[in-house]
Parts: C-alpha cells; structure tokens; sequence
C-alpha cells in the first residue's frame, strides 16, 4: 500500500507509517494525498519532522502530531504501522490538553517578514505589531534575526520556513496586501491586539507622545495651528500628527480590522 512514494527519505525504506494531514495543511501535499490517509514509506527511525517535511509541509505550520492517538514532539520516531495525523496551528478544536510539537506558545506577535512582503509589513506597523522588513534580507538573515528575537516568519516561500532556524513562522497564502493582514489576523487571533498608529511606518519604532511645545519648531506653519497633537519616533526622528494623511489610513485600517461580512 505504500505504492508511488518517492521521497528521498524513503529510498531505504524500513517501515511504513501512515499519513493524514487536516485543514489548509492539505495545500502542501500532492493532489492525490490531499484530505485522505495514505501510506508512506519511511527510513529507519525516521523522525515525524523529517517526513512530514519530505511531504512537502514545512514544520512551522505544524501545531499538533498524533501518533496512535497519542501527541508527540518532533522528534519522534517513526515506526512501522504507525498512524500519524498531522494538524496545523489554530485548528478549530481544543488542543491545549495535549502536548504540543514545541515547548513555547506559538502566539509570538512580532515578525520578521521576507523580502517579498513589504506591502504586509507597512500594514503590520500601521496596526501596531513590531514587524522587521527590509527588501535586501536574505534567507539566512530571517533565519538568524528570529531565532535571536524570537520573531514569526512571514513568508510565501515554504523552503524558507523548512530552515533549522526558523521555529515559528506563517505561509502566507493570499498575494495582496490587505488580504494577507486578513489572513495573517485571522490565523493569529490579532485582530484585538492591534494597536493602530502606535508605531512608525519607516523605522518600526514605537511612537511616543510629546507636547507640542517640543516640537513647534519644526512644524509647517499650517500645522502648527490646526494640531494639537504629536508623536514623534525615537528612530528616525520624525515627528507625527492627525492630518489628512492620517485620516485616510485611519479609514483604511478601520475597514481593514472590521469583521468580515
Ligand atoms: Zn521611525
């Protein structure tokens, strides 16, 4: 029955475990294992990261594995006719009396994203969540920078979230901006920790409010008589106020964190 599995973990083959993998999991898969179980073959003590990751799933988007029933972590190994269901984070049922795959919440709500999400990131900051961009990053920068700071990943490329490194991290699906802060929140349960305009768009830094009299000086004339209130970023010293600007990314975000309809 393990018929047609060709991943190279399996090419010294001594036990056959099988698979079914739930939810949007499914989408890493090849088409003809999608929402089903089915056998693979796997080397000796292979362990359930290595396999479920030879199936095409990186590891980051895994919250629970079942074995026989029973949670394990990692590093387990596989033995023949073992049963493995594979759950992502954030599935719809209660998990938390089981023990998990990681010894830390996964519920981290700073990001480092890849070079590739910079519209995701600017919307990030502008609800408030501490995210790390920069469109020179390399593979191996992310890798390092969230492992240090303990940051979520963000990417839509999945070898990137199969590194050593890279313990918490979200494929993001959706290709527009917006749509991915949706699916970002949604996944996460972020919506009610967004803290919109807390934090500069540029440099990441967290705004701090300041009188207007420490910063008068450096107001357009126009400014100075219609505000009343400022913040300004330690980072790049730019100072910040409710203008037209502001209020039309407040609409934006406004509309971007009301409950789909
Ligand atoms: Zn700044």
């Amino acid at each position: 029955m393990a018929n047609g599995c060709t991943e190279p973990a399996c090419t010294t083959a001594t036990a056959t475990a099988t698979f079914r993998f739930y939810a949007e999991l499914n989408d890493f898969l090849a088409p003809q294992r999608r929402g089903r179980e089915f056998a693979c073959r796997c080397a000796r003590a292979a362990s359930a990261k290595h396999m479920i990751e030879a199936l095409g799933v990186p590891h980051t988007e895994v919250e629970l594995v079942l074995v026989d029933g029973e949670s394990v972590r990692f590093d387990h190994a596989l033995r023949d006719g073992d049963r493995v269901s594979v759950y992502p984070k954030f599935e719809a049922f209660d998990v938390t009396p089981l023990l998990r795959v990681r010894d830390r919440a996964l519920r981290e709500t700073r990001f480092v994203a890849d070079a590739h999400l910079g519209g995701l990131a600017h919307l990030l900051r502008m609800t408030g969540f501490d995210t790390l961009y920069d469109n020179g990053f390399r593979d191996d920068e992310i890798e390092r920078i969230a492992a240090a700071e303990g940051r979520i990943v963000l990417t839509r490329d999945r070898d990137l979230l199969k590194r050593r490194g890279v313990t918490h991290g979200c494929y993001v699906r959706a290709l527009r901006s917006e749509l991915q802060l949706r699916e970002v929140f949604d996944r996460l349960d972020l919506t009610g920790s967004a803290r919109p305009f807390t934090r500069c768009l540029s440099c990441n830094t967290p705004l701090r409010g300041v009188d207007k009299a420490q910063v008068v000086a450096r107001l357009p004339p126009g400014v100075r008589v219609r505000h009343e209130r400022f913040a300004v970023c330690d980072g790049c010293a730019r100072v910040f106020w409710e203008g037209s600007h502001w209020r039309r990314m407040r609409a934006r975000v406004d509309a971007l964190l009301a409950p789909a309809s």
